[in-house]
């Protein structure tokens, strides 16, 4: 009886350590810990950041609501088992179905092109690992993100949401021609190579919004354009830098 008695008390201490363990990571939101990603790597985050973003030889990145995105987003967490180890590496990450996750310093230009506040609402083309959906999150809780090829948004989409990215909305679907349901977005953020620029997602966007998107042939070089829309609608554009991206599709075999 006493062996008992002792065994169950026992029992009800460990119960109450796992318990208290585990509600020493319950989620922040946004951005749960469910699966502990956040808390892992952070050393390599810091580099990334150090070297490859802040005071790069490069345009550098400064805005600070960019680089704190940057930080905390488990980027490895976003990539296959296989390519974990590259995760923070300077350079792009194969994540399958021929697509990658763009190198970190050309995310965070993007990220950066966008001058995206909290409340606005963005639209990104090309979820792909939700990556970049997750960076978004960081700074708005009104992201939309459409992926063309269904397993990476089925996995995309599970992924997001189990790191506590729950206002990410996602739809499979042909992004170039936007999600009108929503529209208009206060920004858009394309991620693979278009031709030009889909005419159905300037029309998607606010007055006064703007759309960063690399506008070019498959596997050439392109430029990574920033066009605006002014109050009357009309359109201006700049080039930010070359860039190659995977290219816009409209329909997957
Ligand atoms: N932003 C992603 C990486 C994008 S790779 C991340 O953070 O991981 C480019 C993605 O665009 C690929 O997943 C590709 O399937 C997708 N894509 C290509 N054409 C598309 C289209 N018409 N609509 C939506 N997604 C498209």
């Amino acid at each position: 009886m006493k062996t008992m008695f002792l065994m169950w008390s026992v029992a009800i201490m460990f119960a109450a350590v796992s318990f208290a363990a585990g509600a020493d990571r319950v989620p922040a939101v946004p951005g749960g810990d469910s699966i502990g990603a956040f808390s892992e790597r952070v050393k390599e985050r810091k580099d990334m950041v150090e070297t490859q973003l802040h005071g790069s030889e490069r345009t550098s990145i400064t805005d600070d609501a960019v680089l704190r995105a940057m930080l905390r987003v488990p980027r490895h967490a976003f990539v296959p088992e296989a390519n974990r180890a590259f995760a923070y590496d300077d350079g792009p990450v194969p994540i399958g179905y021929g697509q990658t996750i763009s190198q970190p310093y050309i995310v965070a230009l993007m990220t950066q092109a966008l001058e995206l506040k909290p409340g606005m609402k963005v639209l990104e083309i090309g979820t792909g690992s939700g990556y970049q959906a997750a960076l978004l999150a960081e700074i708005t809780p009104e992201v939309f993100t459409m992926e063309i090829i269904r397993p990476l948004y089925e996995a995309a989409t599970e992924r997001l949401d189990k790191l506590g990215y729950k206002t990410v909305r996602t739809l499979a679907g042909d992004g170039y021609i936007g999600w009108p349901e929503f529209a208009p977005f206060d920004r858009i953020i394309v991620t693979c190579a278009a031709l030009h620029v889909p005419f159905p997602l300037f029309e998607q966007l606010k007055p006064g919004g703007k759309i960063v998107i690399p506008v070019g042939g498959a596997f050439e070089t392109q430029r990574l354009l920033l066009v605006t829309k002014d109050e009357s609608g009309g359109r201006t554009s700049k080039t930010l830098t070359l860039v190659r991206f995977v290219p816009l599709v409209r329909s997957t075999p």
